[in-house]
């Protein structure tokens, strides 16, 4: 899909409203906040308003993190709303405020969004992150090292810090680009993605321990319930890497992990390595994401919720066995 023209589309607007999708994680925090710096900067006339739900703490080296309005508070008409890293659905109390504003701009990178659902779109399904698509967006002229070190981390938690699939040329060229800005790149990507609490180490290790495999070590599963979330006063935040641990299991190419959200609900995240289209997966129940990452919200036990999600699983398995006989 074609660039279209940030600053010519947002010149005329009095206000503008960014928010991205419920739970934001790195990218979609680092996208809001990429581009609330951006058009401040670029447009000092214009309102500019950034509304998430609460991020984790570890991103307030992010500048504009406490400008984050997690109110939802939309104080006069919005003229531009710009969703970053989602669809509609997935605005939560921000939704509202899309439907009535009177030009919607959706960048975002997840296959399951189709073409986009704003006026203006720029969908590439397949790009490592939203903060690479806004990026692509910005006039070299207004950029700062604030805004390059905001796109940085959103591009390298994305990728697995640039080794998953979804990572290009084109976007190690970006990161370089990036980390000419002179921002500590290897100090944020320590305090952002590796350093973990102790309550979130201990909550790995309970992952690890209690995971099952299952179809001849081809999927694993694992969970953690709202028991021992409340143990260790945690929250969904402090799972953030769990499944990915557990997709590197030595012949494992579907990992399945999830957490209870309420009674008989569960939180899911899917990933694989090479051939197991989890989007898929995640779209029959209602969610969705990327080839190789993805999520939805199934109710059921635990043991219903595993067995529904591996029947769908083993149809993709089966299929790829069949193909390669
Ligand atoms: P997660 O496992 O929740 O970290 O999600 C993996 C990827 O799938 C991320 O890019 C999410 O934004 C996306 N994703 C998670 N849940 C959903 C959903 N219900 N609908 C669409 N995309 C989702
Ligand atoms: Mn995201
Ligand atoms: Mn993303």
């Amino acid at each position: 899909m074609e660039k279209f023209d940030l600053i010519e589309e947002c010149k005329d607007a009095k206000t503008i409203f960014i928010s991205g999708h419920v739970r934001p994680d790195a990218d979609c925090v680092s996208s809001c906040l990429a581009m609330y710096m951006y058009l401040k900067k670029a447009l000092p006339e214009t309102k500019v308003k950034v509304s998430l739900e609460e991020p984790a703490e570890v991103f307030r080296c992010i500048k504009g993190f406490d400008e984050i309005d997690s109110t939802y508070a939309a104080d006069n008409e919005v003229d531009v709303f710009i969703a970053l890293d989602c669809e509609k659905s997935r605005l939560g109390e921000a939704g509202e405020i899309f439907a009535n504003a009177k030009k919607r701009i959706n960048v975002d990178h997840h296959v399951s969004n189709g073409r986009g659902c704003g006026d203006v779109n720029y969908v590439v399904p397949g790009y490592s992150s939203t903060a690479e698509l806004v990026y692509d967006l910005f006039d070299r002229q207004y950029m700062d090292m604030e805004i390059a070190k905001a796109v940085y981390i959103g591009i390298a938690h994305d990728t697995g810090i640039f080794k998953y699939s979804n990572t290009s040329p084109k976007t190690l060229r970006t990161a370089a680009e990036l980390i000419e800005y002179g921002f500590d790149f290897p100090g944020i990507i320590d305090e952002t993605f590796y350093e973990k609490t102790y309550a979130q180490n201990q909550l790995l290790g309970r992952a690890l321990l209690e995971s099952i495999v299952f179809m001849d070590g081809k999927c694993i599963v694992s969970a953690i319930d709202k028991k021992t979330l409340d143990f260790y006063n945690a929250t969904s935040k402090d799972l953030e890497g769990i499944v990915n641990q557990l997709r590197v299991t030595k012949g494992v190419e579907c990992a399945i992990f999830m957490y209870e959200t309420g009674s008989l609900e569960y939180k899911v995240s899917l990933r694989s390595c090479k051939y197991v289209d989890v989007s898929k997966v995640a779209a029959f129940f209602g969610g969705g994401g990327h080839v190789r990452a993805a999520g939805c919200t199934i109710n059921g036990t635990f043991y219903d919720v595993a067995n529904n999600i591996s029947k769908q699983i083993e149809l993709q398995m089966k299929a790829h066995e069949e193909e390669n006989k």
